[in-house]
């Protein structure tokens, strides 16, 4: 028996609270006495629990653990610090009081147990992601001390061992017949009555154990790992505690393990535990110094790898690196990103210039439809950037240990014939409480066993290091790692997707503008703090379950909240702006219009309500004053015709739209070009079954393409809304279904190339899909999209798995169908922005946008509500690059800012400008570190796919410019030569620059 005696508690008492509260404030209240057997709870209480014991003096010699047995969460508190986690489903029901009792060992004390009323994955009723129940409680099943038998215990894991060999190895491998005989030698020789028995047993078994390899066995490097999901089945708030509960065990087993290595990523949870739970952290400091708390991945978390925008994945980045250089004295060298769903094919060239060579994931191992070919190799984005890439072959991030997880770890290596070294990540996550004992005692046996792999504690270090030996025997993977499976969460929680998208737009404007401010005022306050405050703040919701939308309701209200915060603290255009504003006698009334992108603009804006519209030329970030609108060359013409239907021109485009709002034809004016496919319309909604196999808010099936019905009902014909000059709009509603309805204005502007559908949905679907579709006249194999600082082609067609497994694709501000010298681009701004193919309609699939989803799990009320989104469709000649595609998406997606009354003279003012249209200014910032108040970054990228030569043209007093990386670090070699009006950039396909511009008047 693994347990001896056993010896009751002096007394239990508990207290309970809806709120997470700390330690000091919990001990001063009011226990009441409980006992084994009691429940607790509901959902996402805490249950606090005195436990006084006393051990008995005849245990002296003896190892003696208080078994704790309940559900939930459970953190042990010994004077006033927490000692150790315990989780029934992570394997940690005891907590060790001493190893071997000593007569002068304290013999009572009061420790304190600390439970969340919430399992390792939540509260789910009935299934893992079905919504929380509130109303679970939750059983204390067992509380007493005991005595262990450790002798009892190292035989049983030398038995499974040798159990596992025989089962594993498989008949063909001898190994396994030796095994398999030498414990059956074990069972033959055991008296489980008499200990004295029990090391020759051991001996057996170590006759295995110590026989060892050949040279050439496969090596495994082992390390401790807790996949801790930020927020996900629980609020961020549970997740502050998972990190200590975990982390806290984990120190503890270091203690004892000399070897024990962990990794972990998260800057966010590092932070979290810092500010919470100082002791632990100091501890952890002390065992990183060592090198075996190893924080790794390099980002403030582990984020969602398709959907953040290429400056916030550079900010996940910085924020992230810049913590753990502060905190524990370097860089990450590895991105770490196991969980998320698909990887941007631009991530390869931000790792670069963010000191990271080297990328560990696994998830491409749940790809549905085609077994990703590699294990080990070099990953290139779309600039040419390549990183050293390496998937743990057990296909997961929380292995236990054992003998068949080592052996697939082995044998599922695909590039094992060049590489004779994986990993394997081993401990339970998600407050599992990360590795046990067990599991490190079963890879201690497996150290070096013929037949088995060898096994070793490393680190990311030096398991990458002998990668790199290898290098010119690897192969290559180029483009994205699309993950095919979960591609519902590029549109589910769509309110999250818009906050996401409009605060990353609301950070970069209040950026440029501050920047502006303080090269023009040398007393402005830059607002830093607040800005990585709020930074923070939306870079937390990026991880990997909030953005995606796969999460549960109080989660989405945390996100939502945060979102608010950004909001609040970034009114735009700032207060501060009039300090960029020259000061003179006043003059007559006018409005001043700010533009935050890199070009000029010329754009029909709304004064202060939609009576006064206003033409607007803007110069490339800057602003100008404007007292009266411009004349269009051709203003807007909306005529209603006799069948109900409405055409619409501008003397660039011509929309001609029936009496639903679907466009029936769509032409530039110059060219006469029809764009809409014949016999089919446009701008048609349509509405699918979506129901998944299981993952209800994560995936949409392709056979959700199979169930497409048209949207026909009409609730309010077409009719004119503005009726032309400036601005032509028509409105409409669509009835989706008795619960739902769809109200669209579609807008053209005055020198506008595209048309804009404002809409708005009141949604209250189960399990449906709603997109529009542009079936149109152009015929192409493939279709782009547009991903951060560049863009990608994807199939449209079904010719093999790999191309019909993107079936539902990702894409941020738009996306390009193209055939030849033509083409039409769709944009979105507002919800998550995605495309999905409809099935067995054409040859070549049609676009669709995906819009709103309506699954019920693990949110029961995911996107029902009102919901507001703009779309724009835009035909062109040419390329999408020559037609200004992509800057029309910027701007539909950056509007200008208008301050309505100026007082002062104020010409038109141009920070800076790119002469090549190719080359985006993305970002205009104070430098960060170190801080540098005289100094800027820019970030720029080319974006055709072009290699480009360029002048970069600048207002601003400019002393030096100097190259630098993502993470600010200058390139001390590369000095920048000074123009008159700025200085000459060169750029190669998709790449991203980031310069430091040190002012010639230092703002303080
Ligand atoms: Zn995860």
């Amino acid at each position: 028996r693994l347990f001896g005696d056993t010896y009751p508690l002096v007394s239990l008492s508990c207290f309970q609270s809806p709120q997470r509260i700390p330690y000091d404030e919990a001990v001063r209240q009011e226990f009441r006495p409980v006992k084994v057997g009691d429940s607790f709870g509901p959902t996402w209480w805490t249950c606090w629990f005195k436990v006084e014991l006393s051990i008995p003096r005849e245990w002296t010699g003896k190892e003696v653990h208080l078994l704790w047995e309940s559900d939930g969460e459970g953190m042990v508190w010994r004077d006033t610090q927490p000692v150790q986690g315990l989780t029934k489903e992570g394997e940690k029901t005891s907590y060790i009081l001493t190893e071997a009792l000593k007569e002068t060992d304290p013999h009572s004390l009061t420790v304190y147990v600390e439970v969340a009323c919430n399992g390792l994955f939540g509260a789910g009723k009935g299934s893992l992601v079905a919504p929380p129940d509130p109303e679970k409680k939750f059983t204390l099943n067992q509380a007493e001390l005991v005595v262990f038998h450790r002798d009892v215990y190292e035989l049983l894991v030398d038995f499974e061992i040798l159990v596992d060999m025989a089962k594993f190895l498989g008949e063909e491998n001898q190994r396994s017949f030796q095994a398999l005989y030498v414990a059956n030698q074990m069972v033959n020789l055991l008296d489980v009555t008499d200990p004295a028995t029990f090391p020759a047993a051991r001996q057996l078994a170590s006759s295995i154990f110590s026989q060892k390899n050949g040279d050439s066995q496969h090596t495994i490097h082992a390390m401790g790992h807790c996949h801790i999901d930020s927020a996900w089945l629980w609020p961020y708030e549970e997740s502050v505690r998972k990190c200590a509960r975990s982390w806290v065990t984990v120190i503890r087993l270091m203690e004892k393990n000399p070897e024990f290595t962990f990794v972990c990523s998260q800057a966010q949870q590092f932070e979290w535990v810092r500010n919470r739970y100082p002791g632990l952290y100091a501890q952890i400091q002390d065992f990183a110094k060592e090198g075996r708390f190893i924080p790794v991945g390099g980002t403030w978390v582990e984020m969602d790898g398709n959907l953040p925008s290429g400056e916030s994945m550079v900010r996940q980045f910085l924020l992230g690196q810049r913590f753990f250089q502060q905190q524990f004295g370097r860089l990450c060298s590895e991105f770490w990103l196991p969980d998320t769903f698909g990887y941007s094919a631009q991530l390869p060239q931000l790792m670069r210039g963010c000191g990271i060579r080297r990328f560990l994931t696994q998830k491409l191992s749940w790809s549905l439809v085609n077994t990703f070919p590699h294990s080990t190799f070099f990953w290139e984005g779309i600039d040419g950037s390549q990183v050293l890439t390496h998937f743990p072959p057990g296909n997961s991030y929380g292995l236990q240990g054992q003998v068949e997880e080592m052996l697939k770890t082995m044998n599922n290596n695909r590039d094992k014939g060049q590489v004779n070294h994986s990993t394997a990540l081993f401990g339970f996550g998600d407050g599992g409480g990360g590795p046990t004992q067990k599991m490190l005692d079963r890879l201690t046996r497996m150290r070096d066993v013929d037949g088995l792999p060898r096994v070793q504690m490393s680190t990311p270090d030096q398991f990458f290091s002998v990668l790199e030996k290898e290098e010119p025997q690897l192969c290559t993977w180029i483009g994205e790692l699309f993950l095919e499976l979960h591609n519902g969460t590029y549109t589910t929680q769509a309110q999250i997707k818009k906050e996401n998208r409009e605060c990353e737009r609301i950070l970069h404007d209040v950026e440029v503008l501050s920047s502006f401010a303080l090269t023009q005022n040398s007393t402005f306050p830059y607002p830093s703090s607040k800005l990585e405050h709020l930074w923070r703040l939306l870079l937390l919701n990026q991880f990997h379950d909030v953005l995606p939308g796969s999460c549960i309701q109080l989660v989405v209200e945390d996100a939502l909240r945060y979102y608010a915060v950004v909001w609040i603290h970034c009114n735009t255009p700032p207060d501060s702006l009039t300090s960029i504003l020259p000061t003179g006698p006043e003059t007559a009334e006018s409005l001043l219009v700010l533009n935050t992108l890199p070009w000029e603009r010329t754009e029909v804006i709304s004064r202060t309500g939609e009576e006064t519209l206003a033409l607007v030329k803007v110069p490339s970030m800057g602003y100008s004053a404007v007292k009266d609108s411009l004349t269009p060359p051709h203003p807007v013409t909306v005529v209603k015709q006799a069948d109900g239907s409405v055409t619409m021109e501008n003397g660039v485009i011509a929309a001609h739209l029936d009496s639903m709002g679907r466009v029936i034809s769509l032409r530039l004016v110059h060219s006469g070009r029809e764009s809409v496919q014949d016999g089919h319309c446009a701008n048609q909604f349509v509405i699918f079954d979506d129901i998944p196999l299981y993952w209800d808010a994560w995936d949409a099936m392709d056979y959700h393409l199979e169930t497409r019905k048209p949207i026909t009902s009409l609730l309010k014909p077409l009719e004119i809304v503005l009726a032309g000059g400036l601005r032509g709009s028509v409105k409409f509603s669509l009835q989706i279904s008795e619960r739902s309805v769809i109200t669209q204005e579609v807008i053209l502007d005055a020198m506008c190339p595209y048309l804009r559908f404002l809409t708005q949905v009141d949604w209250n679907e189960a399990h449906r899909f709603l997109k529009v579709e542009f079936p149109l006249r152009v015929r192409s194999m493939n279709a782009t999209y547009e991903i951060q600082f560049g863009h990608l082609q994807r199939p449209t067609h079904w010719n093999t798995s790999w191309d019909w497994a993107r079936f539902e694709v990702w894409s941020h501000k738009w996306m390009d169908l193209q055939g030849c010298a033509r083409g039409l681009a769709l944009s979105g701004s507002g919800a998550g922005f995605s495309h999905g193919q409809g099935k067995r309609l054409h040859s070549i699939n049609p676009p669709l946008s995906s819009r709103l989803r309506a699954p019920k799990s693990p949110d029961a009320t995911a996107d029902i509500g009102h919901h507001q989104f703009t779309y724009a469709v835009m035909p062109h000649r040419g390329s999408f690059q020559e037609a200004g595609v992509i800057h029309c998406a910027y701007s539909l997606n950056y509007p200008l800012h208008t301050i309505p009354v100026v007082s002062v003279p104020c010409p038109a003012w141009s920070a800076f400008s790119v002469d090549s249209p190719a080359v985006v200014l993305e970002t205009v910032k104070q430098a960060g570190a170190p801080k540098r108040l005289d100094s800027l970054v820019l970030r720029l990228y080319e974006s055709y796919g072009s290699t480009v030569v360029t002048w970069l043209r600048t207002a601003l007093p400019i002393k030096e410019a100097i190259d630098c990386d993502l993470l600010e670090r200058p390139d001390p070699s590369s000095h920048l030569p000074l123009g008159e009006h700025g200085l000459t950039l060169s750029f190669t396909p998709f790449q991203v620059r980031s310069l430091l511009l040190i002012l010639r008047h230092p703002a303080q």
